[in-house]
């Protein structure tokens, strides 16, 4: 939001100096147009919509890759550095429930997760980094709880019979796919919260969709 401002600021700053020019000709015949002012607040106005255009852009290839993933148009928003400033949540990733208890088909993905998403969009996928494991696998969560899911532990274990076909759907080969998959099983699972668990996790046990995907499949 603070960059549309800005770019909004600069727009309006050109045009001001634009219009000033325009009175001032109308008295002075020979009022010189302001040139260099214009043209700088017409670059550092479009300079500005950079990362709007950024954020834009991934938003939609996450949502695309989270509607594939649950078969429901979805739609994600990644957090801006300004909305991260003032943000004292813990969680990473959210997805709100309706006053009937449903969940919303639109989660917000926290600043930081959104950036280690974009690096993984625009690296090999062959190596991501331990924040980038995680935030494949928040973006699959969260699209747990936009099918209908509100419990955390059923999200959880759901979300990690997905993280394969997110991470394939993301631009990583079937292999360095299923590999993101079996690290956040194995090492990030194990610390979550006991919320996020549930005796029925196991491979074989009730939240067990049988998906050839899922981190424990060969
Ligand atoms: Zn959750």
């Amino acid at each position: 939001m603070l960059m549309q401002y800005v770019a909004a600021g600069f727009g309006l700053a050109a045009l001001v100096l634009f219009g000033r020019w325009c009175l001032v000709r109308q008295s002075r015949d020979q009022a010189s147009f302001p040139a260099i002012g214009v043209s700088s607040c017409m670059v550092l106005a479009v300079a500005a919509t950079f990362p709007i255009v950024d954020r834009a852009t991934l938003e939609g290839r996450l949502s695309h890759a989270a509607s594939t993933l649950i078969g429901i148009h979805v739609h994600v928003t990644c957090q801006t550095l300004t909305g991260s400033a003032v943000d004292m949540g813990r969680e990473l990733g959210y997805v709100k429930w309706g006053a009937d208890g449903v969940p919303e088909h639109k989660t917000l993905i926290k600043h930081d997760q959104c950036n280690d998403l974009s690096a993984y969009l625009d690296s090999s996928k062959e190596r991501p980094t331990a924040a980038q494991v995680l935030a494949v696998h928040v973006l699959s969560h969260e699209s747990m709880h936009m099918s209908g899911t509100t419990s955390e532990a059923v999200a959880e274990w759901h979300a990690m019979q997905h993280d394969a076909a997110l991470a394939a759907d993301l631009g990583a080969s079937p292999a360095a796919a299923h590999a993101l998959a079996v690290r956040y099983w194995q090492t990030v699972y194990p610390e979550m919260q006991d919320n996020y668990r549930s005796n029925d996790c196991g491979p074989g046990a009730g939240l067990d969709l049988h998906l050839p995907a899922a981190p424990w499949s060969p």
